[in-house]
């Protein structure tokens, strides 16, 4: 887990922070790197929490529909 998740434990802190979000599917290692901004609009809009822990177990995987996931900082500029 990345060095910086300690502080990176709700949505918001990544949006705050910079980064994008990057989910691992827990399954098939598919990574998909969502924009924390509309990450969070969403999770708003479906009342759902922003907490990085709860997210992790439920993303759902688009490539193998597997529920559960690692939620890391990723560099917008990469
Ligand atoms: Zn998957």
């Amino acid at each position: 887990m990345s060095v910086t998740r300690s502080k990176l434990d709700s949505i918001n802190e990544f949006a705050r922070q910079g980064y994008l979000v990057r989910v691992t599917c827990a399954n098939c290692h598919h990574v998909a790197e969502l924009n924390p901004v509309l990450l969070m609009q969403q999770l708003h809009m479906g009342r759902k929490s922003m907490e990085v822990e709860r997210l992790e177990r439920q993303m759902r995987c688009r490539l193998c529909q597997h529920r559960g996931a690692r939620i890391s900082a990723a560099s917008p500029d990469f």
